[in-house]
């Protein structure tokens, strides 16, 4: 009997495990892979307090310039709070630690169902063994955004953005986002500095059309992919919790869910060890810590969508505040970016204005 069954040995898995095993709970974490980490699909791309938290060592390469492309030209933006981590190192880091503090592991085991018996759940599991039955006082959902804990516990899923990335042989010094929504009509393709490699990548339906259009001369290292959720969804019902991916944490403008996937972990070991109910703590203090932003943040991917045909109008208002976006911007709080935009609307706007009518009328 165990006091949590974790589900999924990503970030968020073995983070939650580290948590809760370090504060005495016997934990048990099960993936399917056959290696931690491995394959990755993930671009590695956040901002430095994840590093704070996770640890330099794990830092591959550190991109001082954003640049963001639009259908009416480029504009530079300057940061020196990205970093591009190895991302297979920060799960066989966190999973180390989980071990370390007692949570036991175990691979290619996967979670068939579970159900509620009294007041503790019992999960059947898969090995190459055959079928385990396990029984815990709660069980954890990180296992990622097409989540089987969620599905088990009849919460609705999030959107599932498909997404691909190819490695290519070739250095760079920049993050390069590009937002033509003509070419990706749900999202937006990007390339980041990895090292002595370049990742390109997009989502959305014809995201393979799109990295194709981007390789050029370079030749592929390798080729990945995932699923990116859009929208947050339930934390939870009943003994079954969700974090990270499971939970539709992921940033709904950039796709980048990282230090949601740490972040809630944290939060949700923090309300089981403090006792009560820990469905509304967790959801509460969730609110409270990254949970607002990430709502925020999907509201602005929809008021993005809803405004794009006035493309021409974002335009001239970004490239007219790139300074003083460079020292708002913050990849883990783009409402603050748009709240500085907003912000500077009635001094910025008749100039704004002036662009996009020169833009938009023939001359
Ligand atoms: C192409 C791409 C690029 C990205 N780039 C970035 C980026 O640059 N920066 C950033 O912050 N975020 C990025 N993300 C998002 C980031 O990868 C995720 O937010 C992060 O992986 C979430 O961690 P997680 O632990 O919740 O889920 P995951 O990392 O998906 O881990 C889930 C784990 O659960 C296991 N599992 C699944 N089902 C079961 C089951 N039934 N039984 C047992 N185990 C199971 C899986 O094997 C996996 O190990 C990117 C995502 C994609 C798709």
């Amino acid at each position: 009997m165990y006091d949590a069954l974790v589900i999924g040995a990503g970030p968020a898995g073995s983070n939650v495990s580290y948590q809760l095993s370090r504060k005495g709970f016997k934990v048990r974490i099960v993936d399917l892979k056959e290696n931690i980490g491995v394959p990755n699909h993930c671009s590695g791309l956040v901002d430095r307090r994840v590093v704070d938290a996770v640890g330099e060592d794990l830092v591959m390469d550190r991109p001082q310039i954003a640049e963001i492309s639009t259908p009416l030209g480029t504009f530079p933006l300057s940061s020196d709070r990205m970093r591009v981590i190895d991302r297979v190192a920060l799960d066989q880091k966190l999973s180390a630690m989980a071990q370390s503090e007692g949570a036991e592991l175990s691979l290619l085991t996967s979670l068939t169902e579970f159900h509620q018996k009294e007041r503790s759940i019992v999960a059947t599991l898969k090995s190459k063994k055959g079928f385990e039955y396990v029984e815990a006082d709660l069980i954890i959902g990180a296992d990622g955004p097409a989540s089987a804990v969620r599905r088990n516990l009849g919460i609705r899923s999030p959107k599932l953005l498909k997404s691909l990335q190819f490695d290519l042989s070739r250095k760079s010094d920049r993050v390069k986002i590009n937002l033509d929504r003509e070419k990706t009509p749900d999202f937006f393709s990007w390339e980041v500095p990895n090292g002595n490699e370049t990742e390109i990548g997009a989502s959305g339906t014809n995201c393979e059309t799109v990295v194709r259009s981007m390789v050029g001369k370079d030749s592929i290292v390798r080729k990945r992919g995932g699923l990116i959720p859009i929208g947050p969804t339930t934390l939870g019902r009943g003994s079954g919790f969700l974090v990270g991916d499971a939970a539709g944490l992921s940033k709904a403008t950039t796709g980048g869910g990282l230090y949601a996937a740490l972040n809630s972990g944290n939060t949700l070991a923090s309300a089981i060890s403090n006792g009560g109910d820990i469905l509304p703590n967790y959801q509460r203090n969730w609110q409270k810590s990254f949970g607002a932003e990430v709502k925020r943040d999907y509201n602005i991917r929809r008021i993005l969508d809803r405004f794009e045909k006035y493309y021409s109008l974002w335009f001239p208002l970004i490239s007219a505040n790139v300074t003083g976006i460079n020292r708002v911007g913050d990849v883990d709080y783009p409402s603050k970016t748009l709240l500085y935009l907003l912000y500077s609307l009635p001094f910025k706007i008749p100039s704004a204005l002036r662009e996009f009518v020169t833009e938009s009328v023939p001359s």
